[in-house]
């Protein structure tokens, strides 16, 4: 029997853009997961991602985020149902913008590439938003173009997509360790061995793990770290005044405190908010993933200083959720140095699921070796000492 072209490890939003692009441009494209798709510990599944421009003065993130929203606008035909809502995102600050701020910096970048981002002042803040605390957040501004989008409902749609279109899925067993050639371990790569023994074989394997990448590439150890991040939903008293018309998706000075959140969920009817900041270390196989007390307590504290009528609302729903952390936050997606055969799609730094729309076209580059500039920025590299991350919004603190 044949065997594939290309064999993907992962499918979360790395791996499922990436099979369908590729079997799209006619190779033969199969899938190892430990499944369910979408599977319940992957960061791909939530009900909801920001989808944003903003990175700063970061103009290459912001043209790459353009290109995604427009793909996120036809995925909404093509996927057949609205999987991207176009709410707009506030970005509110508690002092004004400065120089340098990630709000400054991303407000002037937007203005500069012609987009329409509108200021607000603390009267225009409670007069459009309500639900934020009279006084508390005193400059920033409304962006239209963004919103959010059901990641964990993408998923299964892309799923079923790719399914249909040809790809094979193997289910039920995980990648345990990748085949060589024999010569060790400068050798090339010909698929993986699962933790049920099976072997997949493939003229090419691409490791989109996610957070477990390094659990099967560990040359990669020192590059990319979990970590592990909480997620809240909650249940309003008064689920009127959470509708994104007035409460659109937003960050609340981000790269200050970390925090940012959704209106209410078209589905889920809860408000998730969540926090971009340093996160825990853990390790995505051993560590259990649980949201502490301590995080609850730095919850009701942000809620206490700027959603006084969420204070007391009922948490439904926490999650630790991981992120595939790079030391410069940059995502990686490159062909290995000295491996052929072997590509790595991964270290999405907790903001990866927005580019979904473009994934596909930049992972199936790396695997055809297709020239791409974007590509340059997520190449395998070194990290010189002191290197630190650089994704605009995190919260470092
Ligand atoms: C709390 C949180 C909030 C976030 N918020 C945002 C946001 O608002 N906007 C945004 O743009 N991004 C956000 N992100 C980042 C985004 O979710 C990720 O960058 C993206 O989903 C990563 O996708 P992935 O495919 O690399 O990994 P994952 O989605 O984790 O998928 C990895 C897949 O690999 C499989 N797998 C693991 N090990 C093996 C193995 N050995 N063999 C076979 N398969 C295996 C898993 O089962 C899984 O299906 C957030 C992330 C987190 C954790």
């Amino acid at each position: 029997m044949a065997i594939p072209d290309v064999l993907v490890v992962g499918a979360g939003i790395y791996g499922l853009t990436t099979a369908l692009e590729l079997v799209r441009r006619g190779s033969r494209t199969e899938v190892v997961d430990p499944g369910p798709i979408p599977h319940p510990l992957a960061a791909s599944t939530d009900i909801s991602k920001v989808i944003r421009m903003e990175y700063g003065s970061d103009a290459e993130y912001m043209a790459m985020a353009e290109a995604a929203i427009t793909g996120w606008q036809q995925w909404n035909e093509a996927l057949g149902e609205t999987v991207f809502h176009r709410t707009g995102v506030a970005m509110l600050t508690r002092q004004s913008m400065a120089p340098g701020g990630f709000e400054f910096e991303s407000f002037h970048l937007l203005r500069l590439r012609n987009h329409a981002p509108e200021r607000l002042s603390a009267d225009e803040i409670s007069r459009r938003f309500p639900a934020w605390k009279p006084g508390a957040f005193v400059d920033g501004f409304f962006h239209a173009e963004g919103g959010f989008a059901e990641s964990g409902r993408v998923i299964e749609l892309l799923f079923e997509m790719a399914r249909r279109e040809g790809v094979t899925f193997h289910l039920g067993e995980a990648a345990a360790s990748l085949l060589g050639d024999g010569k060790g371990a400068a050798g090339r790569v010909r698929g993986v061995r699962t933790d049920r023994g099976t072997l997949h074989r493939a003229g090419q394997t691409v490791v989109s793990a996610g957070s477990w990448t390094p659990g099967l590439v560990p040359e990669l150890g020192p590059a990319m770290k979990a970590s592990g991040h909480p997620v809240f939903h909650l249940e309003p008293a008064d689920p009127t005044r959470f509708g994104a018309h007035q409460f659109p998706t937003f960050t609340a000075d981000v790269s200050r405190s970390g925090w940012y959140g959704f209106p209410l969920h078209p589905r889920a009817g809860v408000v998730k908010i969540a926090n971009h900041g340093a996160g825990r270390i853990l390790d995505p196989v051993r560590d259990a993933r649980v949201v502490t007390e301590d995080d609850a307590r730095g919850l009701r504290a942000f809620l206490a200083e700027t959603f006084p009528d969420l204070e007391g609302a009922r948490i439904a729903y926490t999650r630790r959720c991981l992120y595939c952390d790079t030391v410069d936050e940059h995502f990686w997606i490159d062909r290995h140095p000295e491996r052929e055969g072997l590509i790595v799609a991964a270290g999405g730094s907790g903001h990866g699921f927005k580019f979904a729309p473009i994934l596909g076209t930049l992972v199936a580059d790396a695997v055809e070796g297709r020239p791409n500039p974007r590509l340059s920025r997520f190449r395998w590299r070194e990290f010189d000492e002191g290197i630190v991350g650089q994704e605009a919004a995190r919260f470092h603190g």
